[in-house]
């Protein structure tokens, strides 16, 4: 978002041995330390941060492929993209959904990146961090992530605690199945596809998001800013008298989960451009909120609370900030 104030250290972290020491560096001299990936889903308070902001530049890339199965394990510091380029190029499915995702394959876990039908915890065998409570090293299998839609316990009981070193995934040679996404269906509609390949899909998404998001190292901006709403069955049966029509899916916890965008456009509030604060909702997507002209954090909250509020009273809907707001 180009907003938010100063660190007083930035110090990257370019091997696992790295991670001790440093942080020894830091308790010695009593600093709070943050460990971040690229930051493409942070926001940084205005205050700024009197500590250490450690950026994980971790490499690595293995690889052991067992008939259709396919294990890799992959430095927490690698870009996020490049490691789906590679593993669809030897034609593997599992994560071809989840191309073009800003950040790094360290990060996918915290809060369980998902799109198009596919999140990392369907393929994720376990992760390597550093836990700072124990001070040692530690593989936590999935099962004990306590994944769940856009969550983790990285971002919820143990925020904080664990820095992620590498990833384990487990991949296989398959070919993804329909129906897809609608964007994607539509995709492949238009170009008179019917053979799916991983390699396919990921060219789909790639496109869809082309024409739907900003690159951020151009337009300021965090992706997606709101998570998309899960909500009872009987607050959805309300909203449906009111709105026919209106796009639902249900979850397997017999919820419903309704798309923030969508309430969003409702509202009103795409392609919504605010002088005061210098904030504005895309257009091809009103998630994606986009700093125009703001020069402070408080400017954008300042415009995520008059959406947050509008949806709320509109829907009784208690819209989620997506991306993490720090220190
Ligand atoms: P979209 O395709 O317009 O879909 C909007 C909403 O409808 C999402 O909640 C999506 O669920 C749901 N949905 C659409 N088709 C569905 C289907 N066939 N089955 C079940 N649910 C369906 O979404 P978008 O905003 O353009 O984003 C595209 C994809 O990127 C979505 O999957 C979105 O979740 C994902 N995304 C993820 C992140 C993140 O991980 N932080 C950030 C931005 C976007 P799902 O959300 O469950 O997919």
């Amino acid at each position: 978002m180009r907003l938010g104030g100063d660190a007083s250290y930035v110090i990257d972290i370019n091997s696992r041995d790295e991670l001790e020491p440093t942080l020894a560096w830091a308790d010695e001299r009593k600093l709070p330390v943050i460990m971040i990936g690229v930051g493409s889903n942070i926001i940084w308070r205005d205050e700024g941060f009197p500590g250490v902001i450690l950026v994980n530049k971790i490499m690595g890339f293995n690889e052991r492929q067992e008939g259709p199965d396919y294990f890799i394990t992959v430095g927490a510091g690698e870009n996020w993209d490049d490691v789906v380029e590679r593993t669809v190029a030897k034609g593997m499915s599992g994560i071809e959904a989840l191309s073009a995702i800003p950040g790094t394959a360290g990060a996918t876990p915290m809060q369980n990146v998902g799109a198009y039908g596919q999140e990392i915890a369907n393929t994720l065998v376990s992760v390597e961090a550093y836990d700072r409570q124990t001070k040692q090293f530690v593989v936590i299998p999935a099962a004990d992530c306590a994944f769940g839609y856009r969550t983790s316990r990285f971002k919820t009981t143990d925020r904080g605690r664990f820095f992620i070193t590498n990833i384990a995934l487990h991949l296989q040679r398959t070919n993804p199945k329909p129906p897809f996404y609608k964007d994607v269906e539509k995709y492949l509609t238009e170009l008179n596809i019917h053979q799916y390949t991983p390699a396919i899909i990921r060219e789909a998404v790639m496109a869809i998001r082309r024409i739907k998001l900003p690159d951020p190292s151009i337009v300021a901006n965090n992706g997606s800013f709101f998570a998309n709403p899960i909500v009872s069955q009987e607050h959805f049966k309300k909203l449906e008298a009111s709105y026919p029509g209106m796009p639902n899916w249900p979850t397997s916890d017999g919820q419903v989960k309704l798309p923030a965008a969508w309430l969003l456009e409702q509202a009103g509030l795409k392609d919504m451009h605010d002088a005061e604060t210098g904030m504005a909702t895309l257009a091809s997507q009103p998630l994606v909120l986009v700093n125009e002209h703001a020069e402070k954090t408080a400017q954008l909250l300042q415009f995520k609370k008059r959406i947050v509020d509008t949806i709320k009273q509109q829907f009784d809907i208690e819209l989620e900030q997506e991306p993490e707001l720090l220190p």
